[in-house]
């Protein structure tokens, strides 16, 4: 194996988050994040293209905080009363019972049918994985689903007044296009008319 072939190994860490309105039937909606965190790990195979592997580590970190962003919205509590989403709690409930099942049927298989050993093993090895990442996510979704601070609410406030003022010049400008628009193909209009002899000039003209 040529020597130079041994590569880096990076490792980055991220933390994203994302802008959440949290509907609860007690609070009402309540402006929030919820915060994902992640790491990732890239790998170069020339010492000369470790910035590549940098790149790489900083994606794959920020992949893994997205989906736990997604996971910690599927088991969401309300950001400021902290109660737990009827929703969630299914979905919770339904989870930890399919790696119960998963980890059960070939047991039973096994031990009622003679299945090879090697089959109830992997699959409980499987679902204990399973429950363990769901259980993690159910007891970590509170902290990382907080409401917004009044500085936040007050410079997303601000960010919406300057987009909205942005938005209205662009409705301005648009309008004055469709306007300067019809004003040519009334002209064009007229200048047909004229061109063909018609006399309507005068009623056009204002
Ligand atoms: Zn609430």
């Amino acid at each position: 194996m040529p020597i130079f072939y041994v590569g880096g190994r990076v490792t980055a860490e991220r933390t994203e988050s994302k802008r959440i309105d949290y509907p609860c039937v007690r609070c009402g909606v309540v402006p929030a994040r919820v915060v994902g965190t992640g790491k990732g790990t890239g790998v170069s195979p020339f010492f000369l293209a470790g910035k590549r592997a940098q790149i790489n580590a900083h994606h794959a970190a920020l992949a893994v905080a997205r989906r736990e962003i997604d996971d910690i919205l599927t088991f969401s509590t309300c950001p400021r009363c902290k109660a737990r989403a009827p929703s969630g709690a299914r979905r919770f409930r339904l989870q930890l019972g399919a790696a119960g099942a998963v980890a059960t049927i070939p047991l039973l298989a096994m031990i009622l049918f003679g299945l090879h050993w090697a089959i109830p093993a992997v699959a409980i090895g499987g679902a204990l994985v399973f429950a363990v990442l769901t259980l993690r996510i159910w007891i970590i979704a509170p902290a990382r689903i907080v409401p917004l601070t009044p500085e936040e609410l007050a410079t997303e406030k601000k960010a919406k007044v300057r987009s909205d003022a942005r938005a209205q010049l662009r409705s301005e400008s648009d309008e004055e296009r469709r306007r300067r628009r019809r004003e040519r193909s009334d002209e064009i209009r007229r200048e047909r008319r004229a061109a063909a002899g018609v006399d309507e000039e005068e009623e056009g003209e204002d």
